[in-house]
């Protein structure tokens, strides 16, 4: 709404965020009320510096073992699809060690953090905080130093950033594209301790290079304007809501409204356990997969969509980021209940 009343006349000035040059004083007002409400919102301490760029989580999966591996060595947690693709692009630039996996669990469960294979010498530590294809959710965030790492962990919270508190203490740094929580596709969120900056490899692409983005304020290139101004509006929208515990509240209500549901019906199941079910990404199938077609066409009667799951995994998703209301959720309850009645 706010974004359409200002699209073509940004506060007066004449011109439409598009148009203005990323070093004028208008956008540079913009960049900085973002990056001090997200600094708010998720109460980053001053010691990490946040980075606006490009390329996604995917181009992370290489930004990250450029600037913090010096060709060495990493620890990977495996823990569903995306830190797989996380730790096979590492591969290229570092050794990369499996400290555990739930492949054997079919992605279904979160290894304890006692049991990891941490090495010595390990660069960093990576995981992903929420799988958003197979549903799992690291409720808490594991704590190295008590498991013996002096190695700073990386979390791709691609798809649950701004969901929850964060707790910056077990965190040397965190990387997310905003597309799937926090505003439109092309902005990619980092927050790096300022401690790892300047360790990069020498042929680490300039503008990848977290110490060059950091020092000049992510404007060594142009950086994703637009994204950026919309992610400003959503950061206000989150604060307006109550901040980030209120927001955890909400989507805890959600997710459980779905599970609770899930659990009982007859027709559904959830194959993720109960400790680690995502708040996000609700993962669940059909009793019979060819009932997945009518499932979907009903749903889109009643204007639920984006029900279909991962190409890779089948069955139906539905993800509940921020925008998603309690009532959207109590809404697909209330079709999935109809449905199963109509198919028990
Ligand atoms: C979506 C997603 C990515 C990939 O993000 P792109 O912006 O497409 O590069 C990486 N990690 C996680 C956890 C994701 O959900």
């Amino acid at each position: 709404m706010q974004a359409s009343a200002e699209m073509l006349d940004w506060h007066g000035s004449g011109m439409s965020v598009m148009e203005m040059s990323h070093r004028g004083k208008e956008f540079v007002s913009i960049y900085e009320e973002a990056e001090n409400d997200i600094r708010e919102l998720l109460a980053v301490p001053p010691e990490f510096s946040i980075l606006f760029m490009q390329g996604g989580g995917i181009a992370e999966n290489a930004i990250v073992p450029l600037n913090l591996s010096a060709s060495q060595s990493a620890d990977y947690v495996v823990t569903g699809n995306w830190s797989d693709r996380s730790q096979k692009e590492a591969r290229k630039y570092c050794q990369v060690n499996i400290a555990a996996s739930n492949e054997a669990d079919g992605h279904t469960r979160l290894p304890a953090p006692a049991s990891w294979r941490l090495s010595t010498g390990a660069r960093y530590v990576h995981v992903c905080t929420n799988e958003t294809v197979h549903g799992v959710e690291m409720h808490e965030l594991p704590d190295l130093k008590a498991l013996g790492s002096t190695a700073p962990l990386v979390i791709d919270f691609s798809s649950h950033m701004a969901s929850r508190p964060v707790d910056w203490s077990r965190v040397g740094l965190a990387y997310g594209g905003a597309q799937k929580n926090v505003g439109p596709a092309g902005l990619t969120l980092v927050f790096v301790r300022r401690d790892l900056l300047g360790h990069a490899l020498p042929h680490c692409p300039t503008a990848f290079n977290y110490e060059v983005v950091s020092s000049h304020q992510s404007m060594y290139n142009t950086p994703p304007t637009y994204a950026i101004y919309i992610a400003g509006l959503v950061f206000k929208w989150l604060k307006k809501q109550g901040g980030m515990s209120v927001i955890e509240q909400r989507n805890i209500a959600k997710a459980q409204l779905l599970y609770d549901f899930i659990d009982a019906s007859h027709l559904y199941t959830s194959f993720v356990a109960k400790d680690c079910r995502s708040r996000m990404n609700v993962p669940f199938f059909l009793r019979e997969d060819k009932l997945n077609d009518l499932f979907l066409a009903g749903a889109r009667e009643h204007r639920l969509l984006q029900l279909k799951g991962y190409k890779t995994l089948g069955g139906m998703r539905a993800s509940l980021y921020n925008a998603m209301p309690l009532e959207g959720v109590q809404a697909l309850v209330n079709y999935m209940q109809a449905f199963e009645l109509e198919h028990a």
